[in-house]
């Protein structure tokens, strides 16, 4: 008896201090202490799953000033780098941060002055009519809203002016058309016998009176003063901190409009907590765009990178205006659709941006836009060939891609063009492309994910805030399921692996931005650019990736966002 006393005392001796060394040197990753943490001090992340994004099997990966410093067994980083702080994921998954290869974050910024009154928050007039209610007018006294489309969800003038007899009131449909009350129009020097500008209608009852009513860009832009208002740094901040909660690392601003909002940019990404690396790409309507683009050439932070020039081929697949050969079956599109400009328009652009140093990202739509934008990147290397100009920085991108053939994902090969797919339009808008639209014809031409991964390309995609919100889970589940937002399958033979949705938010994604060596996958050398989400996607049931959550996201080695 008393021996067994004398030899289970130093054994439980022996196991309290292990206790105590794993409780001292061991914390969980949503722990408030990872964040005091100085950037010298080495971290090791294990005890869950490493998603690497590249053919390496490591269970633990080490991190110090902001870079992946090894990955390996737990056991053996510990042994390298002693002292370490172990960090525990507690079962969860830890992969590389997000990549959104096309997006407007300053547009997604300028949206939160305005009140969502639209389809995607409300489902009747009446719970519509309680939201518009409550609108606190801004500074200048102005009510805005945005989102009514034309037909069920919106009010009368009438009822605007009833809620709101002393502030102007203007509610922005998404694109072309914008609602005004009595006020509004006086505000505007406006009223029933103004005379539109070019290309829009003020709508009038058969009595003639206006019914707050305006179609046409021209027209929105009339009442608005000019174009959009520029968002706030503020605002521009919380969008970039709601992308960092979905799991971005790196957002994107492909189509700085004007000079403002390039300001703007700057200065909320020079702040200390600004969470995402961004991309941006001027706008071809960008003032003195060749002498733009060419002073952008160098111009590289930590945070921001310019990509280059961003152009149109063709419009909006719902809008009508794409150019494509498949028969609308709205008689009115097919004498809207078709080319946005002439080809030797879209090749000088190409040309433009390849000369100033810059890349060339054109949006495509239809598949014969997406042909011509093509021509242009092939007019624009057969240039420089023979004129013998650099084309190291000549990054070129398609976007949206919505409809294609064989020829262009061949020709893609060819060009070095790579392909990021809007596919928040398969799953928000896929049953509009089936019924309304083009009709089953479509499913041979639709988000042809997997063709452009079988062709070699490194696809990518995206969601176009504000033009469908920004769900990157969604989106990799949709990619796989081909499902539309009622259920239904949208050209089903293009699924592609799980494998291949996580490359278009990750390696491929990095590819397009010419970042790979930086970010996209987790490899020594690289960024600590990460996120830790609360399941494995490759166990996970296709039908359940939309529900995964971010838990942490960490960018540059920084907690960036922490799931509460
Ligand atoms: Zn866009």
């Amino acid at each position: 008896m008393i021996l067994f006393k004398r030899l289970f005392l130093p054994l439980a001796a022996i196991l309290v201090n292990a206790c105590a060394q794993t409780q001292d040197s061991s914390i969980n990753f949503n722990d408030p202490r990872v964040n005091s943490l100085s950037e010298q001090q080495v971290r090791i992340f294990s005890g869950g799953h490493l998603l690497t994004m590249t053919d390496s099997s490591a269970e633990a990966m080490a991190v110090q000033m902001g870079k992946i410093l090894a990955l390996g067994a737990p056991d053996q980083l510990s042994q390298q780098y002693q002292g370490a702080q172990q960090i525990n994921l507690m079962g969860n998954t830890l992969m590389p941060g997000l990549i959104e290869t096309h997006t407007h974050l300053m547009l997604t910024a300028t949206q939160k002055q305005w009140t969502e009154l639209g389809p995607l928050a409300y489902k009747s007039v009446e719970t519509m009519r309680e939201a518009f209610k409550l609108i606190t007018p801004n500074e200048q006294g102005r009510i805005q809203g945005i989102g009514w489309e034309v037909g069920s969800l919106e009010l009368s003038i009438k009822e605007m002016d009833d809620i709101y007899p002393d502030n102007p009131v203007l509610v922005v449909q998404r694109g072309h058309g914008i609602w005004a009350n009595t006020k509004a129009f006086e505000a505007a020097g406006l009223d029933r016998n103004s005379i539109a500008p070019e290309g829009s209608q003020y709508i009038k009852d058969s009595d003639g009176n206006l019914t707050g009513y305006i179609s046409g860009q021209s027209g929105v832009f009339k009442m608005l003063g000019g174009s959009y208002p520029s968002a706030s740094v503020k605002n521009t901040l919380e969008t970039a901190q709601e992308a960092a909660a979905l799991g971005f690392t790196t957002f994107a601003d492909i189509g700085i409009s004007n000079p403002t909002d390039f300001s703007t940019l700057i200065k909320a990404v020079e702040s200390e907590t600004f969470p995402v690396r961004v991309v941006g790409a001027l706008m071809e309507s960008y003032p003195n765009l060749e002498q733009s683009l060419t002073q952008l050439k160098n111009y590289k932070t930590e945070k921001l990178t310019f990509l280059g020039l961003k152009t149109w081929m063709d419009g909006a697949t719902q809008g009508g205006n794409i150019d494509t050969h498949l028969h609308y079956r709205v008689p009115s599109f097919n004498k809207t659709k078709g080319p946005w400009r002439s080809q030797e328009s879209s090749n000088a652009l190409a040309l433009m941006a390849l000369r100033a140093g810059k890349g060339f990202v054109f949006h495509a739509n239809g598949e014969q836009g997406l042909l011509s934008g093509l021509t242009a990147v092939e007019y624009a290397l057969d240039q420089a060939d023979q004129l013998d100009l650099n084309i190291d920085n000549f990054s070129r991108q398609a976007i949206h891609v919505s409809l294609a053939t064989d020829s262009a994902f061949k020709k893609m090969r060819q060009l070095d063009v790579q392909p990021t797919f809007l596919l928040g339009h398969l799953y928000y808008n896929g049953d509009r492309y089936l019924d309304e639209l083009f009709g089953d014809v479509v499913h041979e031409y639709a988000f042809r994910l997997k063709s452009a991964f079988d062709a070699g390309l490194k696809p990518s995609m995206h969601n176009d805030s504000p033009v469908t919100p920004t769900t990157p889970f969604l989106m990799m589940e949709t990619a796989i399921s081909r499902k539309t937002q009622s259920g239904r399958t949208l050209a089903p033979q293009e699924t592609i692996s799980i494998d291949q949705a996580l490359a278009a938010y990750t390696r491929n994604a990095a590819i397009h931005f010419d970042m790979d060596d930086k970010v996209g996958t987790l490899e020594a050398g690289k960024e600590a650019d990460f996120i830790i989400i609360d399941r494995n996607p490759l166990t996970t049931e296709v039908e359940e990736l939309s529900e995964i959550q971010v838990l942490t996201s960490v960018m540059n080695g920084r907690t960036t966002y922490q799931r509460q």
